[in-house]
């Protein structure tokens, strides 16, 4: 359920540090080197490597919906949303994490 060497799972355990969305189950909060304007990470409150060991569907829901949520309350109306999953697509924290990124034009293909 929680790893006690996850950085995630230990900002998940900080009810202070996810004001902008927790709903007991999947939690918000800003990315510490923020790629747009508006980086915010989503994350499911248990503990998960990658989206690949999340076998429970109504879980994947929540994240996206709770990724809608905070962009709504952010005003936000133009949104990315990236799950980088593995080592070679640019995973670096291994907390199954949804990146809401905003506030910029965004590139296509992504690097
Ligand atoms: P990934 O590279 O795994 O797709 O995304 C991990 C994200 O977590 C990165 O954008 C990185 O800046 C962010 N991050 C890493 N450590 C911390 C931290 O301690 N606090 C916060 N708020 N974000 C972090
Ligand atoms: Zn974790």
């Amino acid at each position: 359920m929680i790893d006690n060497n996850c950085i995630f799972c230990k900002i998940a355990s900080e009810r202070k540090a996810l004001h902008l969305y927790n709903d007991g189950q999947v939690a918000a909060f800003r990315d510490i080197n923020p790629q747009s304007p508006v980086h915010i990470l989503i994350i499911p409150i248990d503990h998960y490597d990658s989206i690949k060991s999340v076998t429970d569907e109504l879980l994947i829901g929540r994240m996206l919906t709770a990724a809608k949520k905070v962009a709504e309350d952010l005003g936000v109306v133009d949104y990315r949303l990236v799950m980088n999953t593995g080592h070679q697509a640019g995973q670096s924290v291994f907390h199954v994490h949804l990146h809401l990124l905003a506030g910029r034009t965004m590139h296509w293909p992504p690097g």
